[in-house]
């Protein structure tokens, strides 16, 4: 049987907050095999429901600033203003080297960031069906003051346009399509070519079966 080895993807997911990116990132985590989330450092509080370690790192700004500085981060930036949000490098490595695709919810500025070092890493545009459809979710969420959510936004207005430097943009309307669109991306993604290791190389007791390569075949080889 041939095996395609491939290494785990980077895919960075992005849009503006409220479009249903964490929302559709679970989904995707909980039905396929081998993907992970990755867990971002914030010096944001934590939400009501909110679980250190799961759903965050919630550490002070003198933490985040040290980590900044001892180069643990792959990326991070300032969003909303004035939270530090960023993503830990630890194991990520580790986990696409094994085959682990990782999932990064970032916003623009990381994702960009991650352009530049990254040429190989995916990136999935989740766009709302509208800005009122946005205004609503975000509201409806009940996870942010009256200011946050108009803060929230106006970064919506700013990033929207962005979508255009991503290779994907999924628009969540109804929630299972942009969940069917997004594990179709990663699933076609990894059949590329350019991300499979050498298959000839890998399989060549395959190829070899029987002795057959570099050999006149006759119909007593193929059994006819
Ligand atoms: P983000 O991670 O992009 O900030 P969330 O995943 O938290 O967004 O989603 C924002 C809100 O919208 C949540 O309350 C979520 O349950 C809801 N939501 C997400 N996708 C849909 C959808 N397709 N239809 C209706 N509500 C949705
Ligand atoms: P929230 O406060 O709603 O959880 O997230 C706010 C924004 O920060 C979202 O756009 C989210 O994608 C982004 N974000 C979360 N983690 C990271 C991270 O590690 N790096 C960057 N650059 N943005 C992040």
């Amino acid at each position: 049987m041939i095996k395609e080895k491939t290494k785990g993807l980077l895919i960075v997911v992005s849009g503006p907050s409220g479009a249903g990116k964490d929302t559709i990132v679970n989904k995707v985590v909980e039905s396929m095999k081998n993907i992970k989330v990755s867990v971002s450092m914030t010096t944001r509080e934590p939400r009501e429901k909110e679980v250190e370690g799961k759903d965050y790192y919630f550490v002070t700004k003198e933490k985040f600033e040290e980590c900044i500085k001892n180069d643990e981060l792959l990326e991070y930036a300032t969003v909303h203003n004035n939270q530090y949000y960023g993503t830990p490098k630890a194991k990520i490595e580790e986990d696409i080297n094994k085959g682990i695709s990782v999932i990064l919810v970032i916003d623009i500025q990381g994702a960009l960031k991650i352009k530049e070092k990254i040429k190989e890493a995916l990136f999935i545009f989740i766009m709302p069906p509208s800005m009122e459809v946005l205004k609503e979710r975000l509201i409806a969420r009940k996870t942010e003051t009256k200011d946050k959510i108009l803060e929230r936004f106006k970064t919506a207005y700013k990033e929207i346009n962005e979508y255009k430097k991503y290779n994907y943009i999924v628009v969540n309307d109804k929630l299972d399509v942009a969940v069917d669109k997004v594990e179709s991306i990663i699933k076609a993604e990894k059949c590329r070519v350019d991300r499979i290791e050498d298959i000839y190389l890998n399989n060549k007791e395959e190829f070899i079966h029987e002795g057959l390569i570099d050999k006149e075949f006759t119909n007593e080889d193929m059994r006819l």
